[in-house]
Protein backbone atom coordinates (compact mmCIF):
# COMPACT_ATOMS: atom_id res chain seq x y z
CA UNK A 1 0.00 0.00 0.00
CA UNK A 2 1.62 3.29 -0.91
CA UNK A 3 2.01 5.95 1.91
CA UNK A 4 -0.64 8.17 0.25
CA UNK A 5 -3.23 5.07 0.30
CA UNK A 6 -1.70 4.34 4.49
CA UNK A 7 -2.97 8.57 5.13
CA UNK A 8 -6.32 7.84 3.96
CA UNK A 9 -7.18 4.71 5.55
CA UNK A 10 -5.68 6.20 8.56
CA UNK A 11 -8.19 8.88 8.22
CA UNK A 12 -10.77 7.59 7.56
CA UNK A 13 -10.46 5.26 10.59
CA UNK A 14 -10.16 7.99 12.83
CA UNK A 15 -13.56 9.68 11.48
CA UNK A 16 -15.16 6.47 12.48
CA UNK A 17 -13.62 6.27 16.31
CA UNK A 18 -14.56 10.18 16.63
CA UNK A 19 -18.13 9.35 15.61
CA UNK A 20 -17.92 5.98 18.38
CA UNK A 21 -16.29 8.39 20.84
CA UNK A 22 -18.71 11.24 20.64
CA UNK A 23 -21.92 8.86 20.56
CA UNK A 24 -20.89 7.44 23.53
CA UNK A 25 -20.02 10.76 25.28
CA UNK A 26 -23.45 12.06 24.18
CA UNK A 27 -24.96 8.82 25.74
CA UNK A 28 -23.86 9.29 29.09
CA UNK A 29 -25.93 12.24 30.19
CA UNK A 30 -26.57 11.79 33.50
CA UNK A 31 -24.46 13.70 36.49
CA UNK A 32 -24.25 11.00 39.15
CA UNK A 33 -21.86 10.22 41.87
CA UNK A 34 -20.58 6.24 41.61
CA UNK A 35 -19.21 3.78 43.50
CA UNK A 36 -15.81 2.46 42.09
CA UNK A 37 -14.35 -1.06 42.89
CA UNK A 38 -10.96 -1.97 42.25
CA UNK A 39 -10.05 -5.22 42.66
CA UNK A 40 -8.11 -8.09 41.01
CA UNK A 41 -4.37 -9.41 41.94
CA UNK A 42 -2.05 -7.31 39.89
CA UNK A 43 -0.63 -3.87 41.36
CA UNK A 44 -2.25 -0.64 41.21
CA UNK A 45 -5.55 -0.75 43.86
CA UNK A 46 -4.55 0.93 46.16
CA UNK A 47 -2.81 3.84 44.36
CA UNK A 48 -5.44 4.43 42.04
CA UNK A 49 -6.96 5.12 44.64
CA UNK A 50 -4.84 7.33 45.93
CA UNK A 51 -4.88 9.16 42.42
CA UNK A 52 -8.65 9.96 42.88
CA UNK A 53 -7.92 11.65 46.02
CA UNK A 54 -5.45 13.89 44.22
CA UNK A 55 -7.87 14.81 41.85
CA UNK A 56 -10.65 15.54 44.06
CA UNK A 57 -8.30 17.91 46.50
CA UNK A 58 -7.06 19.51 43.46
CA UNK A 59 -10.99 20.92 42.68
CA UNK A 60 -11.28 21.68 46.59
CA UNK A 61 -13.61 18.71 47.18
CA UNK A 62 -13.62 17.51 50.90
CA UNK A 63 -11.92 13.56 50.89
CA UNK A 64 -11.91 10.80 53.70
CA UNK A 65 -9.85 7.79 53.58
CA UNK A 66 -10.60 4.71 55.79
CA UNK A 67 -7.59 2.08 55.65
CA UNK A 68 -8.98 -1.78 56.86
CA UNK A 69 -5.32 -2.72 56.54
CA UNK A 70 -2.25 -1.36 58.81
CA UNK A 71 1.26 -2.07 56.78
CA UNK A 72 4.19 -2.53 59.00
CA UNK A 73 5.14 1.82 58.17
CA UNK A 74 3.93 4.41 57.47
CA UNK A 75 2.60 4.53 53.56
CA UNK A 76 4.03 7.64 51.37
CA UNK A 77 0.19 8.72 51.18
CA UNK A 78 -0.91 8.39 54.41
CA UNK A 79 2.68 10.86 55.15
CA UNK A 80 1.96 13.15 52.33
CA UNK A 81 -1.52 13.64 53.28
CA UNK A 82 -0.20 14.12 57.32
CA UNK A 83 1.83 16.45 56.37
CA UNK A 84 0.37 18.52 53.64
CA UNK A 85 -3.45 17.94 53.39
CA UNK A 86 -4.52 18.06 57.05
CA UNK A 87 -8.29 18.65 55.62
CA UNK A 88 -8.32 14.99 54.87
CA UNK A 89 -10.12 12.61 56.95
CA UNK A 90 -7.53 10.17 57.54
CA UNK A 91 -8.50 6.84 59.25
CA UNK A 92 -6.18 3.45 59.84
CA UNK A 93 -7.24 0.29 61.38
CA UNK A 94 -5.32 -0.05 64.45
CA UNK A 95 -4.53 -3.81 63.77
CA UNK A 96 -1.61 -5.39 61.94
CA UNK A 97 -2.51 -7.91 59.56
CA UNK A 98 -4.52 -10.98 60.60
CA UNK A 99 -1.66 -13.21 60.05
CA UNK A 100 0.45 -11.04 62.30
CA UNK A 101 -1.30 -10.66 64.92
CA UNK A 102 -3.46 -14.12 65.35
CA UNK A 103 -6.50 -12.85 67.41
CA UNK A 104 -9.74 -12.48 65.35
CA UNK A 105 -11.11 -10.69 68.40
CA UNK A 106 -9.04 -7.93 68.07
CA UNK A 107 -8.83 -8.22 64.49
CA UNK A 108 -12.55 -7.81 64.28
CA UNK A 109 -12.91 -5.44 67.22
CA UNK A 110 -10.64 -2.89 65.16
CA UNK A 111 -12.45 -3.54 62.07
CA UNK A 112 -16.01 -2.37 64.20
CA UNK A 113 -14.25 0.31 64.89
CA UNK A 114 -12.73 1.40 61.27
CA UNK A 115 -16.22 0.66 59.96
CA UNK A 116 -18.12 3.14 62.66
CA UNK A 117 -15.40 5.86 61.35
CA UNK A 118 -16.55 4.57 57.76
CA UNK A 119 -19.90 5.11 58.36
CA UNK A 120 -19.05 8.83 60.00
CA UNK A 121 -18.38 9.17 56.35
CA UNK A 122 -20.93 7.60 54.52
CA UNK A 123 -23.49 9.44 56.38
CA UNK A 124 -21.91 13.00 55.65
CA UNK A 125 -22.49 14.77 52.53
CA UNK A 126 -19.71 17.23 53.22
CA UNK A 127 -17.53 14.36 51.84
CA UNK A 128 -17.31 14.45 48.27
CA UNK A 129 -15.19 11.19 48.13
CA UNK A 130 -14.66 8.29 50.34
CA UNK A 131 -12.24 5.99 49.58
CA UNK A 132 -12.43 2.41 51.21
CA UNK A 133 -9.11 0.94 51.10
CA UNK A 134 -8.57 -2.99 51.78
CA UNK A 135 -12.25 -3.20 52.26
CA UNK A 136 -12.88 -6.70 50.90
CA UNK A 137 -10.40 -8.22 53.62
CA UNK A 138 -13.48 -7.41 56.39
CA UNK A 139 -16.26 -9.02 54.56
CA UNK A 140 -14.02 -12.04 53.68
CA UNK A 141 -13.21 -12.72 57.21
CA UNK A 142 -16.78 -11.61 58.38
CA UNK A 143 -15.17 -9.05 60.21
CA UNK A 144 -17.98 -6.82 58.73
CA UNK A 145 -21.06 -7.75 57.89
CA UNK A 146 -21.51 -7.61 54.25
CA UNK A 147 -25.70 -6.76 53.77
CA UNK A 148 -24.28 -3.65 56.20
CA UNK A 149 -21.79 -2.56 54.56
CA UNK A 150 -23.56 -2.85 50.68
CA UNK A 151 -26.78 -0.61 52.38
CA UNK A 152 -24.20 2.06 53.55
CA UNK A 153 -22.55 2.34 50.00
CA UNK A 154 -26.41 2.54 48.53
CA UNK A 155 -27.42 5.15 51.10
CA UNK A 156 -24.71 7.20 51.08
CA UNK A 157 -25.05 10.88 50.12
CA UNK A 158 -26.50 11.65 46.53
CA UNK A 159 -23.30 13.88 46.19
CA UNK A 160 -20.79 11.37 47.14
CA UNK A 161 -18.73 8.86 45.19
CA UNK A 162 -17.17 5.97 47.01
CA UNK A 163 -13.53 3.87 45.84
CA UNK A 164 -13.72 0.44 47.25
CA UNK A 165 -9.72 -1.66 47.12
CA UNK A 166 -8.99 -4.55 47.85
CA UNK A 167 -8.53 -8.37 46.28
CA UNK A 168 -11.57 -10.72 46.05
CA UNK A 169 -14.88 -9.08 46.86
CA UNK A 170 -18.25 -10.94 46.06
CA UNK A 171 -20.61 -10.36 43.76
CA UNK A 172 -22.48 -7.89 45.97
CA UNK A 173 -19.85 -5.50 46.09
CA UNK A 174 -19.34 -5.77 42.20
CA UNK A 175 -23.66 -5.12 41.87
CA UNK A 176 -23.53 -2.61 43.74
CA UNK A 177 -20.22 -0.48 42.01
CA UNK A 178 -20.41 1.45 39.16
CA UNK A 179 -17.33 1.20 37.79
CA UNK A 180 -15.19 -2.15 38.31
CA UNK A 181 -11.78 -2.84 37.61
CA UNK A 182 -9.89 -5.81 37.74
CA UNK A 183 -6.37 -5.16 37.73
CA UNK A 184 -4.74 -8.65 36.23
CA UNK A 185 -1.30 -9.61 38.04
CA UNK A 186 0.66 -10.03 34.56
CA UNK A 187 4.35 -9.43 36.46
CA UNK A 188 5.43 -8.40 40.42
CA UNK A 189 9.04 -7.47 40.93
CA UNK A 190 8.79 -9.13 44.33
CA UNK A 191 7.74 -13.16 42.29
CA UNK A 192 11.38 -12.32 41.86
CA UNK A 193 13.13 -11.50 44.73
CA UNK A 194 12.65 -7.56 44.52
CA UNK A 195 12.24 -5.87 47.83
CA UNK A 196 8.97 -3.87 48.27
CA UNK A 197 10.19 -0.11 47.58
CA UNK A 198 9.51 3.30 48.76
CA UNK A 199 7.34 5.99 46.86
CA UNK A 200 6.58 2.52 44.68
CA UNK A 201 4.89 -0.10 46.86
CA UNK A 202 4.50 2.05 50.07
P1 LIG B 1 -0.64 -0.49 45.37
O1 LIG B 1 -0.84 0.01 46.78
O2 LIG B 1 0.80 -0.50 45.01
O3 LIG B 1 -1.53 0.17 44.39
P2 LIG B 1 -2.46 -2.69 45.51
O4 LIG B 1 -3.31 -1.86 46.40
O5 LIG B 1 -3.00 -3.02 44.17
O6 LIG B 1 -1.03 -2.04 45.38
P3 LIG B 1 -2.36 -4.67 47.60
O7 LIG B 1 -2.90 -6.03 47.45
O8 LIG B 1 -3.12 -3.72 48.46
O9 LIG B 1 -2.12 -4.09 46.15
O10 LIG B 1 -0.88 -4.79 48.09
C1 LIG B 1 -0.18 -3.74 48.57
C2 LIG B 1 1.31 -3.97 48.45
O11 LIG B 1 1.59 -5.25 47.91
C3 LIG B 1 2.02 -3.01 47.52
O12 LIG B 1 3.29 -2.84 48.05
C4 LIG B 1 2.10 -3.73 46.21
O13 LIG B 1 3.18 -3.38 45.40
C5 LIG B 1 2.24 -5.14 46.67
N1 LIG B 1 1.62 -6.03 45.68
C6 LIG B 1 0.53 -5.79 44.93
N2 LIG B 1 0.27 -6.80 44.10
C7 LIG B 1 1.21 -7.72 44.34
C8 LIG B 1 1.51 -9.01 43.80
N3 LIG B 1 0.74 -9.53 42.85
N4 LIG B 1 2.57 -9.69 44.30
C9 LIG B 1 3.34 -9.16 45.27
N5 LIG B 1 3.11 -7.95 45.82
C10 LIG B 1 2.07 -7.24 45.36
MG1 LIG C 1 -4.01 -1.96 48.28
Amino acid sequence: MSDQNKSEKHRLAMVKQKANVDAAIANANRQQSVVVFLTGNGKGKSSSAFGMVMRALGYGQRVGVVQFIKGQQKSGEELYLEKFCPQVFFYQMATGFTWDTQNRDADKAAAEKAWQQALLLLNNNSFDLVVLDELTYMLAYHYLDETEVIAALKNRPAEQSVVVTGRGGGEALRAVADTVSEIKEVKHAFRTGIMARKGVDY
